[in-house]
């Protein structure tokens, strides 16, 4: 096996991310992989299969070289999520996933679709979830049933069926997850393996099953069929693998027939943020990098590579030989073929927030994406040339009026798009400025962008009223006019120490020794993170961001992060987030982010306070009741982040007198500034319109 020689010219701007892969019996085209991603179609059973054999073949026709599908269970018991069609395990289910690899195969010849394989043992959604030992997961409380020798032998033998069954649907090959803290991953970690007979006890006996898995799955599926081993680098616990454990089971994994390596980050459980916008990009490579030197088959890395040049780079490092990139793929279908047409500055980013993707998974809801509305939703919300060309008004360029201006543009309209300020995004100007939500810039570059390819007219500093739109004779209008921050009724909210979040974040005004937040609502919390914050930004920093969740790239300690105390850079001041809800702060973040933003906070020292009352603001502070006792906060500032109104005025004037006037995004609902249902929202009207 050898990097191809390629006697292909080489890219002038990604030669080693273009250069193909030789694996022996198949090559790859190029070095970008389209990531395993759960996408909750699947549990849908034969109308998911069509609309994932839609969602895959997109992604083939972009460019990519190889995808991984979600996570398919073995058996019943094995899945993460309840649905008949979460486990490949029956012969029945052949025809429905050949829709899909027919699909890809048509799309792209070239393009190798892999099945991943994953049992998730202690977090199995199951009625019988099955672990080496009866030991609960801290983020599933069932407790698992300790599996006996016999069950171990079926769990391989349904491993390497599960494979087989993948080789007869035509897909190219199949990718085991022995990471993460599902099945394989638990079997070698003391804590999780008890056992005493020969699967438990020793390294060597823990690290026999995933072995075995390797092995027989291998003997089942003949040398010609991709098996790609994802394997547990870093788990982010102190009681993880030793680094000389992971190198040891690399190798023996390679022994056992594995074609590729594909290296994780962490457990679910872990403590540590590996995937979130507050990750620098590609922050874990170099840990591919150093097991790259003691295996000799391809390596993958991953997380937080979201752009051509980030992956170029860690080719470049020797940190891999194949980049993975499942979210940026949702993002932006036609990544890899921007980037191979020099078109880098027309990528939609993954910003990595998570919104649309990760936390629907974890919410058993079908997964999309944030800046993609499209994802998933392939064969139902499609941008049609429009057969009836328009002239548009938009009125505002926030996130909603952007990606309507430019939808409905793309599909033959003529758009203008009238903003009252001098510039472009609308909240995302504030999402960026917050440290750890750098990414949001890469939102607004794409939609500028776009803006110049469809041809949209766009008007800065033009605030239009409901006179002018009506005489301008406009087809239809859409008001995106967004909305603006709720000025909460306490006594005193007019003193000079008061400000908004928006003059906060933008460093219009100061911030003092003492500020309290009022409202801990996304904003708040994004507030007290800037407040609470020194130095440089852990998302732009690797070793800030080391420093921060205490992990040791250069030594490798157990699980990368055994014996490091965090160490975060904080402001000398004092932050108060405060709520008028009893509920603790912060339960309306995502799901898969927000556990991160509030320890990063509280290990900062900002105070978190609930059930507060807001008696008045003063010279001496915030004098506020919580439980019935009088507080005062000594706060020399106060930031408001109560929440928001819409601004519906001009719809309202223009309602009546309009035929075809539509209200979307946060003017239509204010409780969801939220930018997820504004960019839905504003799509699905401009493919109807
Ligand atoms: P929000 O989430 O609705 O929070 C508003 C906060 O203000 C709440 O904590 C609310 O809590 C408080 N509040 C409401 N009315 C008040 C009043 N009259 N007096 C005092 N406090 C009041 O609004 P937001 O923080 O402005 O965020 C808006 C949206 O932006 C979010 O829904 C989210 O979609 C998006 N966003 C998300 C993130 C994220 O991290 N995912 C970050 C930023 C923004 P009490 O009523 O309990 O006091
Ligand atoms: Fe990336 Fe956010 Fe889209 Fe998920 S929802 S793919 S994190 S941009």
């Amino acid at each position: 096996m050898s990097l191809a020689s390629s006697k292909q010219p080489t890219h002038p701007s990604f030669p080693r991310l273009f250069a193909p892969l030789d694996l022996g019996f198949t090559q790859l085209d190029n070095r970008i992989l389209m990531g395993s991603m759960h996408t909750g179609l699947e549990e849908l059973g034969p109308s998911g299969f069509e609309r994932m054999a839609a969602y895959y073949a997109e992604r083939a026709r972009g460019g990519v070289g190889m995808i991984i599908t979600g996570g398919n269970a073995p058996n019943q018991s094995a899945a993460l999520a309840p649905g008949e069609y979460g486990a490949f395990d029956s012969d029945a289910h052949v025809p429905l996933h050949r829709r899909v690899t027919d699909a890809v195969h048509e799309a792209s010849p070239n393009c190798k679709l892999c099945l991943q394989i994953l049992h998730a043992g202690n977090l199995a959604h199951s009625a019988d979830p099955v672990a080496p030992s009866p030991i609960a997961s801290p983020i599933n409380p069932r407790e698992p049933r300790g599996m006996t020798a016999e069950d171990i032998e079926t769990t391989i033998e349904d491993f390497a069926r599960c494979a087989t069954r993948a080789q007869a649907a035509g897909y190219d090959g199949v990718e085991i997850i022995g990471s993460a803290g599902y099945l394989l991953s638990t079997f070698l970690l003391e804590k999780t393996n008890q056992r005493q007979d020969e699967w438990g006890g020793s390294y060597e006996n823990r690290m026999r099953f995933p072995l075995e898995v390797v092995r027989r799955t291998r003997e089942a599926v003949g040398e010609n069929f991709i098996v790609v081993y994802r394997i547990a680098a870093m788990e982010m616990m102190a009681d993880g693998s030793s680094w000389d454990e992971v190198v040891t089971l690399a190798r023996e994994i390679e022994r056992a027939g594995a074609t590729i390596m594909s290296t994780h980050f962490v457990w679910h459980q872990a403590q540590v943020p590996t995937i979130a916008t507050r990750v620098p990009r590609a922050a874990f490579t170099s840990v591919t990098g150093r097991l790259r030197r003691e295996l000799s088959i391809p390596l993958i890395t991953s997380n937080r590579i979201n752009m051509p040049e980030v992956a170029e780079a860690v080719l470049e490092r020797g940190d891999a030989d194949i980049t993975s990139m499942g979210r940026p793929m949702l993002a932006d279908p036609e990544f890899a073929n921007k980037a191979f047409e020099g078109r880098v500055d027309e990528i939609n980013t993954c910003i990595a927030c998570n919104q649309a993707c990760l936390d629907h998974a974890f919410r058993g809801r079908t997964v999309t994406c944030l800046v993609n509305p499209r994802a998933c939703h392939e064969t139902e919300l499609v941008y049609t040339p429009t057969t009836n060309p328009g002239r548009i008004a938009v009125v505002g360029a926030g996130p909603a009026g952007l990606a309507f201006a430019t939808t409905a543009a793309s599909r033959g309209h003529d758009v203008t798009l009238f903003e009252a300020s001098e510039e472009l995004g609308g909240h995302f100007n504030l999402a960026m400025r917050i440290p750890g939500k750098e990414e949001f810039r890469e939102t607004i570059r794409y939609y500028q962008r776009q803006l110049e390819l469809t041809g949209v007219t766009v008007k800065l500093g033009a605030r239009t009223t409901a006179k002018q739109l009506l005489d301008g004779a406009w087809d239809h209008v859409v008001v995106a006019t967004g909305l603006h921050a709720r000025t909460p009724d306490i006594p005193g909210i007019e003193h000079p120490m008061v400000m908004s979040y928006s003059q906060a974040i933008r460093g219009e005004r100061e911030l003092g020794k003492c500020v309290a937040i009022i409202g801990a609502g996304g904003i708040g919390f994004d507030v007290a993170e800037l407040a609470s914050h020194a130095g440089v930004s852990a998302a732009l920093d690797r070793d800030v961001f080391a420093r921060e969740w205490g992990v040791d790239f250069a030594n490798h300690p157990r699980g990368g992060v055994a014996g490091v105390e965090p160490r975060p850079q904080t402001a000398d001041r004092a932050v108060f987030l405060l709520q008028r809800k009893p509920t603790p702060p912060g339960r309306g973040l995502g799901p898969t982010t927000g556990w991160a933003h509030k320890l990063a906070l509280k290990r900062r020292g900002v105070h978190m306070l609930r059930g507060v009352h807001y008696e008045r603001i003063d010279d001496h502070g915030l004098q506020i009741v919580v439980d019935d006792e009088a507080q005062l906060i000594p706060a020399d500032t106060i930031v408001v982040c109560a929440g928001q109104e819409s601004d519906r005025g001009l719809f309202d004037e223009l309602s009546g007198h309009h035929d075809s006037v539509h209200l979307i995004g946060g003017a239509d609902v204010a409780v969801e500034i939220d930018a997820k249902r504004a960019i839905d929202q504003a799509s699905r009207l401009a493919a109807a319109l």
